[in-house]
């Protein structure tokens, strides 16, 4: 489903991402793990187009993200307009760290907000979904709670099935549980399970080495810009070849 192929980014003369490749199938979850600074937001930012690659490109389910399909006759290739990359990045649902509920919004509202704004869903049919998805994710009890009435772990729940709302093909997650208190960290690990298993295609960055064992397909190892080994957690976690690899498991495990 995704495909990055030869992907660079740099940031004024800072080099931050040289050269990847990585294809994830569909259905599969891909686990990013890697020092602080070796690159895995701006790869994820990178698909969901909230930067643009200095070259090398990203496909998902076929599509070339933020370009034309064919290259121009001088062999420059011709970005898309915002809207269209908006369209795109629409299809791409994002979970960061920070659970960025709307404060103003209850639960629902929160829920509601993109299919009724963006998609222009009528509310009743927007307000159906969303307290279906807030039951999938347990809290349809607080669908009528604001952000500051529920508790991290909770905001953070709300937040996946805001993005879920939008009916995404793939999730991307930044660190989905890095900013919990510990006892709030497996509600929303089991979230994402429950997504595993059923059948979506997910990106994760975390340091969750159990969630990593349990529920990835591949582990993906960033260092300084560059994925150094990648491959089924029993081989990345339990047998690292790198010292690299070997020095961050000891300091995450
Ligand atoms: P962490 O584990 O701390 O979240 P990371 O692996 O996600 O780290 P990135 O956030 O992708 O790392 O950052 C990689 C490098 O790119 C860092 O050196 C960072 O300072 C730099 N960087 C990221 N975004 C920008 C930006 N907008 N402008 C300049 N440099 C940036
Ligand atoms: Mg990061």
């Amino acid at each position: 489903l995704i495909e990055i192929e030869d992907l660079h980014k740099a940031f004024g003369d800072v080099h931050v991402l040289k050269g990847n490749s990585l294809s994830i199938a569909e259905g599969e979850v891909a686990v990013l793990i890697g020092p602080s600074g070796s690159g895995k937001s701006t790869l994820l930012r990178c698909i969901n187009q909230l930067e643009e690659p200095t070259a090398g490109r990203v496909r998902i389910a076929g599509v070339t993200q933020g370009f034309a399909e064919e290259p121009l006759a001088d062999g420059r290739w011709q970005r898309l307009s915002e809207k269209e990359i908006a369209a795109q990045r629409a299809k791409i649902g994002m979970v960061f760290q920070r659970f960025n509920l709307f404060p103003h919004l209850t639960a629902l509202g929160n829920v509601m907000e993109a299919p009724v704004q963006v998609l222009g869903r009528p509310a009743a049919q927007a307000k159906e979904q969303a307290l279906e998805l807030l039951d999938r994710v347990g809290l349809l009890d607080r669908a009528e709670h604001y952000p500051s009435e529920l508790s991290g772990g909770q905001q953070q729940r709300v937040a996946i099935a805001r993005a879920l709302a939008m009916e995404p093909e793939l999730m991307l997650f930044d660190e989905p549980t890095s900013a919990l208190d510990p006892e709030l960290v497996a509600e929303v690990l089991a979230v994402l399970k429950d997504l595993a298993s059923g059948g979506m295609t997910m990106v994760v960055v975390t340091h969750e080495m159990g969630f990593a064992r349990e529920v990835a397909d591949q582990v993906v190892f960033m260092a300084d810009g560059r994925i150094v080994e990648q491959g089924p957690p029993a081989e990345i976690i339990d047998h690292p070849r790198s010292e690299r690899l070997k020095g961050f498991l000891d300091s995450v495990l």
